[in-house]
């Protein structure tokens, strides 16, 4: 089937109107207008994840992410790599010598971000102010307070202005490698960081694990993690390479040398014998 070539949505814009009428709502002072202020922030929050995700389309999955929670995308974000969801600050300049970084760097600006911790802190705990107080809350006198969630909209009306007054967005400079998944041949694709030399690459289909590694000269190294599992012939010396998911009980193969097929099966032994 072919693939949907995503169109890129002006979901800065969309951020920008929704921090405007979330202030307009916290502004009016009025405490029985929070909730629409909170709903307001929690668009800006999804819209700018949403922004960041097109930045990055061609190393995510579309068809996932285009309906993934931004929780979900974030987490997937920093897996491709971390520096994506950090506050930078670009600086450009000529070396004076090749590789050695120049000692007259102009600063083009600082890109602020929407980080993971934003998410983690402020995106759920916004969405408990979205219900009225549950019968137990009234009963236990146990309302929650208007002015904590209040200043908790405020905080967050100044992460997102910050966000949202960044003087340079979705910068992608990055150095990237790509393979096809060696088990299920999904395509995948992982950005080496400027000073990372090794990281760790998951495929998106099939949860296989590589290590990722520079190997200088523009060349990058994919191991896959697997262990190698002996045949259950004791006859055979033949070796199969599983996937840290395979190694469990039922996981079966034939040998192709012996033709027997092994299972991995939980055993009781006594400890220490041989
Ligand atoms: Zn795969
Ligand atoms: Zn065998």
């Amino acid at each position: 089937m072919a693939k949907i070539a995503p169109q890129n949505i002006d979901y800065r814009n969309r951020a920008r109107r929704n921090l405007e009428r979330a202030r307009g709502q916290l502004n009016s002072n009025d405490d029985e207008r929070l909730p629409y202020a909170v709903l307001e922030l929690r668009f800006a929050m999804e819209a700018i994840t949403y922004d960041r995700a097109q930045a990055f389309k061609d190393d995510l999955p579309y068809e996932e992410y285009s309906t993934w929670q931004p929780r979900k995308l974030v987490a997937v974000l920093a897996g491709i790599d971390p520096s994506i969801m950090k506050t930078s600050t670009l600086r450009i300049g000529i070396e004076d010598q090749p590789g050695v970084p120049s000692t007259n760097m102009e600063i083009l600006g600082t890109e602020f971000v929407l980080t993971a911790d934003d998410i983690k802190d402020h995106y759920d705990v916004l969405g408990g102010g979205l219900h009225i107080p549950t019968m137990a809350q009234f009963q236990k006198d146990k309302l929650p307070d208007p002015v904590i969630l209040r200043a908790r909209c405020d905080e967050i009306v100044s992460i997102i202005d910050r966000v949202l007054t960044s003087q340079v967005w979705n910068s992608t400079f990055n150095v990237s490698s790509h393979i096809d998944c060696f088990r299920c041949k999904t395509p995948m694709r992982r950005r080496l960081p400027h000073g990372v030399k090794t990281l760790k690459a998951v495929c998106f289909e099939c949860k296989a694990e590589y290590a990722v590694k520079d190997e200088a000269d523009g060349k990058v190294l994919w191991s896959p993690v697997v262990s190698e599992a002996p045949c259950a012939n004791s006859d055979c010396t033949a070796k199969v390479s599983l996937w840290p998911d395979e190694i469990k009980p039922g996981t079966c193969w034939t040998c192709k040398e012996c033709g027997v097929v092994s299972e991995i099966s939980l055993n009781v032994g006594v400890k220490g014998a041989e």
